[in-house]
């Protein structure tokens, strides 16, 4: 499920302009099968590596201890960022700049056309 959230774009000078957050948020189902997938890719790839010599010492235990932590990191992501936009405080364009799923609010980036300083917050 997408959702839109207004958020402020500030330049260093402290200027602000509004601008658009996009967001996927994930329903508790969408997480469960999020975590449940990146476990048995993990667990996967330590059945793969069983047969490589040597190197299996390490990474087979390595993706079995993986698979749990990575879908646990999985199930409590709630929401991926998509991206902002709005106009530029500083140049004035408007402009779209894509996210780190991962990112959270604050956060400085750049402004797409002209690679300018700017924080993007919440209200
Ligand atoms: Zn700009």
């Amino acid at each position: 499920m997408a959702e839109e959230r207004p958020i402020l774009i500030e330049n260093d000078a402290g200027e602000t302009r509004a601008g658009t957050l996009r967001v996927t948020l994930f329903s508790r189902r969408e997480r469960w099968v999020r975590a449940l997938k990146m476990l048995a890719l993990m667990w996967l790839l330590a059945a793969a590596t069983l047969f490589i010599p040597v190197a299996h010492f390490v990474l087979v235990p390595g993706f079995l201890i993986a698979g749990p932590v990575t879908a646990v990191m999985r199930f409590r992501t709630g929401e991926s960022l998509e991206s902002a936009s709005g106009q530029c405080p500083t140049c004035g364009k408007a402009m779209t700049v894509s996210l780190d799923p991962a990112a959270r609010l604050p956060l400085w980036t750049y402004c797409a056309p002209t690679n300018d300083p700017i924080r993007l917050r919440y209200p």
